[in-house]
């Protein structure tokens, strides 16, 4: 008998605890999760804007979902409306009430004192950004004019050996940083890569020059889309090269 009665109480027990935990599920259950669709809202260009300050963001001339499997639009537009516009910002709270305010950004570049990481990287990581979104395209990529291309035959031997030795260039970054084309002072074809947001129009370059086409090797510009593969974002980003504007860039170069 008694061992009747501990059963049943033990049943009466776990039978309370049960519901007690049946009820609790239910009311996580009830708490309403985004859709599918929220999690994926993805915003538009054209409604960000910088901060009052002497640079602008530069506006895109295509929407964040255009790259498809090259760049995936949440990259897009993380990369655009977040860190690209935070360099923004915060390069002109570097240069408010400065001497550097109001002169054209290769002066900035020339006067840059490179122990100042705020406006190193700010300046850097400003200009590289509008560089990288103006020469990438969604559309046909065209090809390099006749003089880039005769330039890039030139000091490079072909097409393909540059294309090489940017690829391995860009491989071989360690870490966060850019690789580039650059026009040196010569005049003449580079390529090279530099680490966090420095560029080659900074004092002190090993390769110094004009860059007219940059790559974005951090991990924010490619990890959601191809994680540990760098080397296939690097692949890919040869088939969205805007080389209308990377061959406009570097007949201005060769001028300067
Ligand atoms: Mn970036």
């Amino acid at each position: 008998m008694k061992k009747i009665v501990v059963l049943l109480f033990c049943s009466l027990f776990a039978f309370s605890i049960g519901s007690c935990k049946r009820k609790k599920y239910t009311e996580v259950v009830e708490v309403p999760l985004p859709t599918a669709e929220e999690k994926m809202t993805i915003g538009i260009p054209e409604d960000v804007k910088a901060e009052a300050g002497a640079f602008e963001i530069a506006k895109l001339a295509y929407s964040y979902d255009v790259f498809a499997t090259k760049i995936d639009p949440l990259t897009m537009e993380m990369h655009y409306s977040k860190h690209y516009l935070t360099y923004t910002n915060n390069l002109n709270k570097a240069l408010a009430g400065t001497e550097l305010e109001n002169i054209p950004i290769e002066d900035i570049f020339k006067k840059l004192d490179m122990t100042n990481a705020d406006l190193r990287n700010n300046l850097g990581g400003y200009f590289n950004h509008t560089l990288y979104f103006d020469i990438i395209t969604p559309k046909d990529s065209g090809k390099p004019s006749d003089t880039l291309s005769s330039a890039i035959d030139k000091d490079f031997g072909s097409f393909e050996n540059f294309k090489t030795s940017f690829s391995d260039t860009a491989t071989k970054q360690f870490g966060s940083g850019w690789a580039w084309l650059v026009v040196d002072k010569s005049g003449k074809l580079q390529v090279t890569s530099t680490p966090n947001q420095d560029n080659p129009l900074m004092p002190r370059m090993e390769i110094a020059g004009t860059p007219i086409l940059g790559l974005d090797l951090w991990e924010h510009a490619y990890y959601l889309g191809y994680q540990y593969k760098r080397k296939n974002y690097i692949d890919n980003f040869f088939t969205i090269i805007n080389w209308k504007k990377v061959s406009e860039r570097y007949e201005d170069a060769i001028k300067k």
